[in-house]
């Protein structure tokens, strides 16, 4: 099941997508009764995919990112495979949806994209058990780690080299029947082929970073773990258009602007 945050005449709610792009009247939305995160109910209420503004699909309390977790990726940056996964944090204010555009950061030259495969969690919890780690997801979207990548090499803590306002893409939606082991991913800017990989080639599995995640802290419904990104970073300019897309998920699109 895909399930959207939009928003429409001021009103923000939860819907599952219904049909898809190639349906001649295009996809729908089923409004949900409540939210995702319990048991819910569809309205039945459906209001076309094109007549809504898609938000982020989650508001996420925090968002962990793990860096280094594709080998090629890591040696592309010049450094060693870590044995225990690179976590860092993303504030709540990074985040941003399908479509927006992300301002260029001032303090910056280097801005990077970095497609990512999103974790997002269903329930709160702590030290989840290797075999209870399904019980804790509710699905998976597309992410885009923006990083600058001039102030990361500068600065020792990342915060503000990936932690910018905008600097975390998500959407369009979240798929929360999919098997994510082995998915394809993909970053294209203008159209053209940056990043290609597959989620099996993640050195840390997706089980092992939420056990790792939540032997220190507490998730809530709605935090996010960005999962690392594939080889084939690379540079944005103003006027960019960065799409990152997840096989079985779909494609996450966002505009470099200049900042106002
Ligand atoms: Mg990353």
């Amino acid at each position: 099941m895909r399930i959207a945050r939009f928003s429409i005449d001021g009103n923000v709610a939860f819907g599952v997508v219904e049909g898809d792009p190639s349906d001649a009247e295009g996809p729908v939305l089923d409004i949900i009764k409540g939210h995702p995160f319990a048991e819910f109910e569809r309205s039945g209420q459906r209001i076309p995919l094109n007549k809504v503004r898609l938000l982020p699909p989650v508001l996420p309390n925090k968002v962990i990112g793990i860096g280094r977790n594709y080998a090629e990726h890591a040696a592309e940056l010049g450094h060693e495979v870590p044995e225990v996964p690179v976590a860092f944090f993303k504030p709540s204010t990074a985040v941003t949806g399908p479509g927006d555009p992300v301002p260029y950061p001032s303090f910056s030259a280097e801005l990077h994209h970095e497609a990512e495969l999103a974790v997002v969690i269903g329930r709160m919890c702590r030290e989840v058990p290797r075999e209870r780690v399904q019980d804790v997801v509710l699905g998976y979207t597309c992410a885009n780690d923006l990083t600058a990548r001039d102030v990361q090499r500068r600065e020792d803590q990342w915060a503000r080299a990936k932690g910018f306002d905008g600097s975390c893409p998500l959407g369009p939606w979240v798929e929360t029947e999919l098997d994510p082991s082995d998915l394809g991913i993909m970053c294209t800017v203008n159209g053209e082929q940056r990043q290609l990989g597959r989620t099996g080639d993640m050195v840390h599995s997706i089980a092992d970073l939420i056990v790792h995640i939540t032997e220190a802290m507490t998730l809530l419904p709605g935090d996010v773990i960005l999962t690392g990104t594939p080889a084939g970073v690379g540079p944005l300019n103003v006027g960019d258009e960065v799409a990152v897309t997840i096989e079985g998920i779909g494609t996450l699109t966002n505009k470099v602007i200049k900042r106002g």
